[in-house]
């Protein structure tokens, strides 16, 4: 499959985007994940990116290009993608077309994940992650927590509160989608390319996403 997940930040893109790439193979592509990784191990990406994320502002549009043009070009791709946290602006999703085309690859649809505002501010202070960069599983304080000791239930690494998931953070970043994000479900949906999911869990997007892959034409 190669579909876009859009949604305000705390939507459910990652956990929704793990489990749509167990399905068909369909790597799955996080710019957040990219940028902290890059922050990690001091790279010249992230060492740029670093700031920008700590505020909860956007990366600038081309570092986040260069980044994904080279992560696009990859053969991994070639099975397909879930591109979760990107595109997050117009110029991001004009240039991501552009790519494409040259790539000689077509999108089978942008979904969006529509999820109320309490919701979102509840899971995202409640949200660890895993610190292993490899790793980066995802927890909840309440509804799928770490292990009793905080680590991770997977790899067994430390799991650790976001630094960009403080409340000025949050707020910070709930502003910057409405902002900047919030206009490419108008987009996509003016291209013909927009599926909205309003499910409760995670699962039940990803099934719905499923019956929307098989149905279309
Ligand atoms: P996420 O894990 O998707 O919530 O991303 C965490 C942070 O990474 C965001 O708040 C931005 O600072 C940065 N980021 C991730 N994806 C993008 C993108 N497509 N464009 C600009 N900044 C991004």
């Amino acid at each position: 499959m190669r579909i876009i997940l859009l949604g305000a930040p705390g939507a459910g893109k990652g956990t929704v985007a793990k489990l749509l790439s167990q399905i068909d193979g369909s790597v799955h592509i996080s710019t957040g994940d990219i940028l902290r990784a890059a922050i990690k191990e001091g790279t010249e990406l992230g060492m740029k990116a670093k700031a920008y994320m700590e505020r909860g502002d956007l990366v600038p549009d081309e570092l986040v290009m260069l980044m994904m043009e080279d992560r696009l070009r990859r053969p991994d791709t070639d099975k397909g993608f879930i591109l979760d946290g990107f595109p997050r602006t117009i110029p991001q999703a004009e240039a991501l077309e552009g790519l494409l085309k040259r790539l000689g690859k077509e999108l089978d649809f942008v979904a969006n994940l529509e999820v109320e505002r309490e919701v979102i501010i509840d899971r995202l202070t409640t949200r660890r992650t895993c610190s292993n960069p490899d790793c980066q599983e995802i927890y909840n304080v309440k509804s799928n927590p770490p292990l009793p000791d905080g680590t991770c239930r997977k790899c067994g690494s430390p799991t650790v509160q976001r630094e960009d998931e403080t409340e000025e953070a949050i707020a910070n970043r709930l502003a910057t989608y409405q902002a900047k994000t919030a206009p490419l479900i108008d987009y996509y949906a003016r291209k013909g390319l927009l599926k909205n999911y309003r499910s409760v869990s995670s699962a039940e997007t990803v099934e719905a996403v499923k019956r929307d892959l098989t149905l279309r034409p």
